[in-house]
């Protein structure tokens, strides 16, 4: 056979051009490489709690292990009822949570597929989505795949890191469909108080917004906070609740997480459909880890032993934000929930104009991968995130580390 003269040249497709996720980015993929070239990295990139000696709790594991035998085989494509049903239960019990039922939960592999698929079930070419900046990313690149346009509203570090209601406003068109919110936050580990998000539903509510609720974080909180559900301040409006198994239940590898669909949803009957194909395509989600749901939301939540007072994720929490505040020209507002703090780099004392480049530049001098602000849709080169999962100990000499490195760094 003869060839064409010209080779074709396989580039990634046009949708991908405004798709990021620098958590596993180019920093990323350096450190990876330094690894095969022998290198021990501390890995501060993703929130992978098994991975720093965070066990799943056992009744988890052996769950799973029980229910191989039975999880050959696909299941119904919004997931097996059991599961489903516990998800049922598990929102019963919170205050003002709005009435769903079974039907209203849909099961995903990680929440990730469930924000791929909302976006692409939702979205026209062109619908504008509100998206926290800084945000978890994947919100931004998923509502990009899907034709959508991410428009960032800011959340203010001098309030503490609370979104600005004057921005989200300032940023509404005809063209907004929906608003997500992630509370508790990544990266910022803020909590949101009941009058900000009050404010949040107000806006929603005058603009006939859907609201994607991403609280994967929900109990995950420090001190005195509070989480409450976005969803119990807008029983009138369609909102979907995002949650899952790999934060809490430390088990981000078997992929299992969950929405909720609340709300008036005979104005949403074309979207939920379009929901449920998708569902159907993807077939269904891993059916061993769905049977990982119900075992994990009924009993005893031990996610609490290591949150509250003297557990592992507050000592972590509380050396991270003071070993980073002694950094000069480093400030940090308190992470109140989550896994992550996001300190501040003070331009007058550092000239940063490549993010990306600091971390480089840190990895291969000290051997710590972290992610650059940017890397969240942060639009200043002045944050990164630290994720609080180390021991203490751990956090204490990688933090001191950082803060010898930042001392002479230039660019
Ligand atoms: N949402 C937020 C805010 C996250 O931080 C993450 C993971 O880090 C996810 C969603 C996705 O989680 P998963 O797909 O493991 O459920």
């Amino acid at each position: 056979p003869t060839r064409r003269t010209t080779r074709r040249i396989f580039d990634q497709s046009e949708k991908m051009k405004d798709v990021l996720y620098e958590i596993r980015g180019p920093v990323a993929a350096e450190a990876e490489r330094m690894e095969l070239d022998g290198h021990n990295i501390l890995k501060l990139n993703t929130g992978n709690p098994a991975v720093f000696g965070f066990d799943a709790p056992d009744v988890i594991m052996r769950d799973m292990i029980a229910n191989l035998p039975t999880s050959q085989g696909y299941s119904t494509s919004k997931g097996i009822i059991p599961a489903r049903r516990a998800v049922v239960t598990r929102y019963e019990v919170v205050p003002g949570f709005p009435h769903f039922d079974v039907d209203d939960v849909f099961l995903g592999n990680g929440v990730s597929e469930l924000i791929t698929m909302t976006t692409q079930a939702l979205l026209n070419d062109g619908d504008e989505v509100l998206i926290p900046a800084p945000d978890y990313p994947l919100w931004t690149a998923a509502t990009s795949l899907a034709g959508g346009k991410p428009v960032h509203y800011l959340c203010d570090e001098e309030d503490d890191w609370n979104p600005s209601i004057e921005d989200i406003k300032s940023k509404i068109s005809e063209k907004t469909k929906a608003i997500v919110v992630i509370n508790p936050n990544n990266p910022t580990g803020a909590v949101y108080p009941r009058r900000v998000l009050e404010q949040i539903v107000e806006i929603a509510r005058e603009h006939d917004l859907l609201i994607l609720a991403d609280e994967i974080y929900d109990r995950i909180l420090y001190d005195d906070a509070e989480h409450i559900s976005l969803a119990t301040l807008a029983p009138d409006l369609l909102c979907i609740t995002y949650n899952g198994l790999s934060k809490a239940y430390r088990v981000a590898g078997y992929r299992a997480g969950w929405m909720v669909l609340t709300g008036p949803k005979q104005y949403a009957r074309g979207f939920i459909e379009g929901l449920e194909l998708l569902a159907g395509t993807r077939l269904c989600p891993n059916v061993p880890a769905q049977h990982a749901i119900q075992v994990a939301l009924g009993g005893r939540q031990s996610i609490y032993d290591l949150t509250g007072e003297h557990g592992r994720l507050l000592e972590q929490r509380n050396m991270a934000w003071t070993k980073l505040n002694e950094i000069p020209g480093v400030s940090c507002v308190k992470p109140m929930g989550a896994l992550y703090a996001f300190p501040k780099l003070d331009p007058n004392v550092y000239e940063i104009h490549d993010d990306t480049q600091l971390m480089l530049d840190l990895l291969r001098a000290e051997k710590i991968l972290m992610v650059q602000g940017t890397g969240f849709n942060w639009p200043h080169h002045d944050h990164f995130r630290v994720v609080t999962l180390p021991w203490a100990s751990q956090l204490e000499n990688a933090i001191e580390r950082l803060g010898n490195f930042l001392s002479t760094y230039k660019q």
